[in-house]
């Protein structure tokens, strides 16, 4: 019988869903995605998620939920490192755990530990054991990872090709026809936040029907945002963190774009460090600069009002000589 292995879409699903699907359907095994956030999925989230924990995280258990009748396994690791001496968010350490606590009768997740700050041997121990839920054969489990490796990589090529990937639907190809941009923004902030309409409240939709061009972290190399995270005063040991000042630094010294959105969570510990940094350069720097704090209360005509007034200064200073504040 195919095993079902349910991938809920949320956290860290926006950098690295096409590698796990690519993994589990080469074993054989049938991927399922939970739907695209919306306000059940939220709903739900909130009501089952400890009132301190951020929107994301309140969105994922939505997610988890929205798969926990219709699979065998609900894939949730436990995330440390992805990078060597960086970490993720506690938060994300301590998933499996805290999805298992808040939601009674669960199908068994797949909560194996990814920690690249361990030996290249203990990676492919956890190959096996992400593998092993579908197959012992330790052949196919390699095979399918060096396949998966290869669609992660392509994807990853897409996005700094100018691929945006709303909801994380990977096939999913521009929405909206190319037309003449009048203006550049970078859209910055954690990939689950950004990329995910609901969570986001089609912010990046929104720009583009405004007829501006929208640019994205993931248009860097990696190499670019960590020469730039290397220049702070102090190391950001953080993999997101690093990536969203890299990426903020990156598109303020080229001075390539009209100005940058911040999307923060609220409750976000890294965001409220990111957020300071990044109010001090915008005054530096003269770079427009407005910052969108969400959680599950925001709403959404006041988000849109503030999109309508910061995009009317970036006009204005364009034809005033930027006597204005730069800080939205
Ligand atoms: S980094 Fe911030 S937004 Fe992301 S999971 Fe952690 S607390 Fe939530």
């Amino acid at each position: 019988m195919t095993v079902k292995i349910g991938i809920p879409r949320g956290l860290w699903f926006y950098d690295y869903y096409p590698l796990w699907k690519t993994f589990y359907e080469s074993l054989g095994a049938e991927v399922i995605v939970s739907d695209i956030t919306n306000k059940v999925i939220l709903d739900q989230g909130v009501r089952n998620t400890v009132d301190e924990a951020c929107l994301p995280v309140k969105i994922f258990h939505g997610h988890v939920l929205n798969l926990k009748d219709r699979v065998d396994y609900i894939f949730v690791p436990k995330m440390m490192s992805v990078y060597k001496n960086e970490y993720i968010c506690p938060k994300f350490c301590g998933l499996p755990e805290m999805v298992q606590h808040s939601i009674p009768n669960l199908p068994p997740l797949i909560d194996t530990e990814i920690n690249f700050n361990k030996s290249r041997k203990s990676l492919m121990k956890t190959v096996f054991s992400f593998g092993s839920y579908v197959t012992k054969n330790p052949i196919k489990i390699r095979n399918a990872y060096l396949k998966a490796l290869e669609e992660y990589y392509q994807y990853k090529e897409h996005m700094k090709n100018g691929y945006i990937p709303i909801n994380g639907i990977y096939e999913e190809k521009e929405q909206i026809p190319h037309i003449n941009y009048r203006r550049r923004i970078a859209v910055i902030g954690h990939t689950y936040h950004i990329y995910d309409s609901y969570g986001s409240m089609n912010l990046i939709k929104k720009l583009k029907q405004q007829a501006i061009d929208v640019v994205i972290p993931e248009m860097i190399d990696m190499k670019t945002i960590n020469d730039l995270a290397n220049s702070l005063e102090k190391k950001m040991f953080w993999s997101y963190g690093r990536k969203i000042l890299g990426a903020a630094l990156h598109y303020t010294e080229n001075k390539e774009i009209d100005g940058i959105i911040y999307i923060s969570s609220f409750g976000c510990g890294i965001d409220s460090v990111i957020e300071d940094i990044f109010e001090r350069w915008s005054r530096r720097s003269g770079m427009p600069f407005l910052l969108l704090t969400i959680d599950e209360h925001t709403g959404e005509a006041g988000v849109n009002t503030r999109l309508e007034a910061f995009i009317d200064m970036i006009d204005w200073r364009s034809s005033n000589e930027g006597n204005l504040s730069t800080h939205g």
